[in-house]
């Protein structure tokens, strides 16, 4: 402030008062009190006239507020986004004690992992398995628990990257294992493998097998299958990603016949298994169906090597992740994942059934054209497959509207029109819809 009288104007604009300026805020937004005032200083701080500073505040507090996580309504069409949290999945046991670690028999000390190895063991004849945070945790802990100052054997066409940031030659330097390349970026074969596996120099500790789980190669290719890797006489562990437990789907009980070439060509952890593979590394939140988590599964001897490293303490899940893991498994046991396991029930609904319901949404908000469509699977899961879906058309780009709207719609835009894909969007939502849509208004 200079001595020329601004004393006095700033006193005229006098800024609001912090807290009336957050009680004027609370009656436009539910969110805590403490939230209201710190986005009211930093509007005061920013100073200007008091209109603008209101103005600031609110943005500030929709900022704020659209930052906040929160369920949506997921009408991509996309069945597992990764921006909406991939795989929804049945929720279990929140705010209660559990037996994460608790032996019943022996009232003394448990382990977290014994009920989703005894499941998965059924489920896939794996001798045993361990639940870690995610994929990329599966394969970090089985380089490091098994190959640490060691040579692992990976072909050149599976040297991949895989969503944000999991890159096999990154996550192999950091494991303290050492990345032996072998073959070609389109072919490598058995004996690519064999001549490293026989190469004193390299001191192979195991083969590792990427599934290039989110792009295809086409045209003069070859890659060796897993029963022809095993028996070079190291390990081999099959990073299969997608958590395809069996690729004949004997939980859907025939609900979808023939089974669509995405699952039974999907490298999956039961035949992987019988093919000859040591350990089977997947995601919980892909194929599977489950909550986020990472599932190392195979020979017993090596499973325990995993779960005796230390680095096991860092990457293990809490009962957050690993009750719903195990109720998504007993579903798969009972055979009812169609109408238990969300990705599942998404991936058996008819079209008839999407049509009948996009007509009910269609005449509930009196505006919108029924469109056929194509869902996709998601989560860098079966590049390529698109699923016959049906959806509801609204003119013009609304996508922006409704992403804001209350409850939020996530829909997407094609050829200047807003479509809402129905085979993404669980059907006791539908009602959730047609608000978020009349609440566009015209
Ligand atoms: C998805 C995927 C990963 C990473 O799994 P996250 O659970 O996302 O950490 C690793 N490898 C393969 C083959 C995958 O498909």
């Amino acid at each position: 402030m200079g001595g020329d009288g601004s004393d006095d104007a700033s006193a005229r604009v006098r800024p609001p008062s912090i807290d009336a300026l957050a009680r004027r805020l609370a009656t436009a937004v539910d969110i805590p009190h403490a939230l209201l005032v710190d986005c009211s200083r930093r509007a005061v701080a920013a100073g200007g006239s008091t209109d603008e500073i209101v103005h600031r505040a609110h943005q500030l507090v929709g900022d704020l507020a659209t930052a906040l996580i929160g369920p949506v309504l997921n009408a991509t069409g996309v069945l597992l986004h990764t921006n909406l949290g991939r795989a929804p999945y049945p929720a279990t046991g929140a705010g209660s004690a559990s037996t994460l670690e608790f032996d019943r028999s022996s009232g003394g000390r448990g382990s977290r992992h014994r009920s989703v190895s005894e499941l998965i063991r059924v489920l896939t004849g794996a001798e045993a398995a361990i639940v870690v945070n995610n994929n990329a945790a599966a394969v970090l802990l089985v380089l490091a628990a098994l190959a640490d100052g060691r040579g692992v054997a990976v072909s050149r066409g599976e040297s991949v990257e895989i969503g944000g940031g999991f890159r096999i030659p990154e996550v192999m330097e950091r494991s303290g294992a050492r990345l032996v390349d072998v073959g070609t970026t389109n072919r490598t074969r058995v004996e690519d493998y064999r001549r490293a596996v026989d190469d004193p120099r390299s001191d192979i500790a195991l083969i590792l097998k990427v599934h290039p789980s989110n792009f295809t190669v086409e045209g003069f290719t070859e890659q060796a299958t897993v029963d022809g890797l095993a028996d070079l006489g190291v390990p081999v562990v099959a990073d299969v990603g997608s958590g395809l437990l069996d690729a004949t789907a004997p939980w859907l009980g025939g609900a979808l016949s023939p089974l669509p070439s995405w699952i039974s060509a999907e490298p999956a952890v039961r035949q992987s298994l019988d093919a000859g593979a040591s350990l089977i590394t997947f995601s919980g939140d892909k194929l599977l169906g489950g909550p986020q988590c990472g599932i190392i599964a195979g020979r017993r001897d090596l499973v325990d090597i995993c779960g005796r490293h230390p680095l096991m303490r860092a990457l293990r899940p809490g009962g957050h992740a690993i009750a719903p893991l195990q109720e998504v498994l007993l579903a798969y046991l009972r055979r009812d994942v169609a109408s238990t396991v969300p990705f599942w029930a998404m991936v058996t609904r008819s079209v008839a059934s999407l049509t009948e319901r996009a007509e009910a949404v269609v005449a509930a908000v009196g505006r919108g054209r029924i469109v056929t469509s194509s869902s996709l699977v998601g989560a860098g899961s079966a590049p390529g497959t698109a699923l016959p879906s049906v959806a509801v058309a609204l003119e013009g780009d609304v996508a922006g509207a409704l992403r804001l709207g209350d409850p939020p719609v996530i829909a997407r835009v094609e050829d200047g029109r807003t479509l809402l894909d129905l085979r993404s969007l669980p059907p006791d939502h539908d009602g959730a819809l047609v608000d978020a849509v009349r609440a566009l208004g015209r």
